[in-house]
């Protein structure tokens, strides 16, 4: 499970564009993978889109009512954008524009029991975003954010202090946290990894 707080936090910002392009597409990635995410993002559009309506007190409560209910009836036929074929790379829709190459021809740099490999997204800088690759029981060595760091689980399963992350789960830390993600002993983890200000 996700820090509900947080991820709704960023959810809504998600919703009003106000995240950056890297963030962002964390955030969109979580959001292929992981459908009540998705749910609770159609909700936070549709009272977004109420805002910017600018609607007349007496018009807001059947317009609300329609439009929630209309987020919540997409669930039914909303599909995931996941990658199903396992003979591909395992990256969600948002993440395939930003790779030319298959995932093992790419330019990963290793280091010891995991890889990462930065990604260029935009005009921010290509150590924000990377790809992190981890070998069973692996871990990312100890350390501290001076911003918010957030790390999605793509392949295989995290353990981060008290939780484990597994495919489509989201984990947020901030300038507040010290940890030393680890890959769980039975199967290599892959994630997508954005950090602010790190
Ligand atoms: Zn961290």
């Amino acid at each position: 499970m996700t820090d509900s707080t947080d991820l709704d936090e960023l959810l809504i910002a998600h919703a009003a564009g106000h995240l950056t392009e890297a963030v962002a597409l964390v955030v969109a990635t979580h959001l292929c993978l992981c459908p009540e995410s998705r749910r609770r993002y159609r909700i936070y559009e549709a009272l977004g889109g109420l805002v910017l309506d600018e609607l007349g007190p007496e018009d807001v409560g059947a317009v609300c009512r329609a439009r929630l209910f209309a987020a919540l009836e997409e669930e039914a036929s909303d599909p995931d954008c996941a990658c199903s074929d396992p003979g591909e790379d395992p990256l969600p829709l948002p993440l395939r524009p930003y790779f030319s190459t298959r995932l093992a021809a790419a330019g990963w740099r290793h280091c010891g029991a995991f890889a990462e490999l930065p990604l260029a997204v935009g005009r921010e800088p290509r150590a924000k975003l990377r790809l992190l690759r981890l070998e069973p029981g692996a871990s990312v060595p100890a350390h501290g954010h001076e911003g918010l760091e957030l790390t999605l689980v793509l392949e295989g399963g995290l353990c981060d202090r008290d939780r484990i992350l597994r495919t489509g789960d989201l984990g947020i830390a901030d300038a507040s946290i010290v940890h030393a993600p680890r890959a769980e002993t039975d199967s290599a983890c892959l994630c997508l990894m954005v950090a602010n200000g790190a």
